[in-house]
């Protein structure tokens, strides 16, 4: 689940889009490697466009996922996410992932990543089929205390996901409300019990992860490192790779909604500098209000959302 921003979220200079600049500057977000750290080093100038996605229903009564009005924005009919798969593989600069035989983590260039949050049971059905019928593979990001639950993966579906090419990762155990508000042990418990859970499932290693909440944080990060991830998926709408620490590689990610548009989502998945930027103010410009107007934002946002009427929040089968 996707709620907004958190106060102490990390504000990072804007992105440039991705723009070719014919320069071979490093990256100002990414420390050099430190003495002994043996991870492969990040390519120069790497670059992901990473789109969040959620659920996805079939028809009004489809249950997956967390609910809610706040929730349930992020909710797809089965048209709109086709409709948008359509417009990010005809407009992306960079290649889409297909993740067909072995994984790299990171990719080894410049690539566009489909990711999807919470573990809804709508990742195995509709959107696994979906994907593969297009060639496509993706990461899903689960909920481990939730497996199992109504309206979420069961055990045997998330290792069969793991099975058909995509890739498993951790959404956090609980998905606490504010994951950064956390003492960071208990961030380091969420991260490692989640990870342990999940080799356990798919007998692999895991080694990626996404932040609850898009509540990010230094904290945040170096409670993933501390607990085993490699990669970090955050919802700071970047498309640098950086590095943070003991070695762990942090993506931004776009969040795609009932309310994204295809000639926005295009602009995204060109990696235009203006469409990126736009986002990039709207985001932390959210956690400024957040952090001024916290309860009375919350209340606010619901009611905007549930304003949009049943009809948008689950629009009809086309
Ligand atoms: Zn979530």
């Amino acid at each position: 689940m996707q709620l907004e921003p958190a106060v102490s979220a990390v504000i990072v200079p804007p992105d440039d889009g991705g723009r070719d600049t014919g320069r071979s500057t490093p990256m100002p977000s990414a420390p050099p490697q430190t003495p002994g750290d043996t991870s492969p080093p990040i390519p120069s100038l790497l670059r992901l466009v990473n789109f969040i996605f959620h659920d996805v229903l079939e028809d009004e009564f489809t249950i997956s996922g967390f609910s809610g009005p706040g929730a349930d924005w992020y909710k797809l009919s089965l048209a709109n996410f086709e409709a948008l798969l359509d417009t990010i593989s005809a407009n992306s600069r960079y290649p889409l992932e297909h993740l067909a035989e072995s994984a790299s983590i990171p990719p080894p260039s410049n690539a566009t990543l489909l990711t999807f949050d919470d573990g809804g049971a709508s990742c195995f059905d509709p959107i696994a089929g979906t994907l593969e019928s297009r060639g496509l593979r993706a990461r899903f990001f689960v909920v481990t205390a939730r497996l199992g639950q109504p309206g979420f993966l069961s055990v045997g579906q998330c290792r069969e996901l793991a099975a058909r090419g995509h890739i498993v990762g951790s959404h956090s155990e609980s998905h606490p409300a504010v994951f950064s508000g956390l003492p960071k042990q208990i961030q380091v418990n969420e991260w490692r019990n989640s990870r342990i859970m999940l080799e356990q499932l798919i007998g692999s290693d895991i080694t990626s992860a996404s932040v609850p909440g898009g509540n990010f944080s230094r904290t945040v990060a170096a409670s993933a490192a501390e607990a085993g991830y490699k990669l970090l998926f955050t919802s700071e709408p970047v498309t640098r790779v950086s590095r943070g620490p003991e070695g762990l590689l942090v993506a931004g990610r776009v969040m795609l909604t009932k309310a994204s548009h295809a000639p926005e989502v295009a602009a995204l998945a060109r990696c235009s500098a203006s469409a990126m930027s736009k986002r990039w103010l709207l985001w932390n410009g959210r956690k400024v209000l957040k952090r001024s107007l916290r309860p009375l934002y919350d209340r606010i946002r619901l009611r905007i959302i549930e304003r949009q009427g049943p009809e948008t929040r689950n629009p009809p089968k086309r």
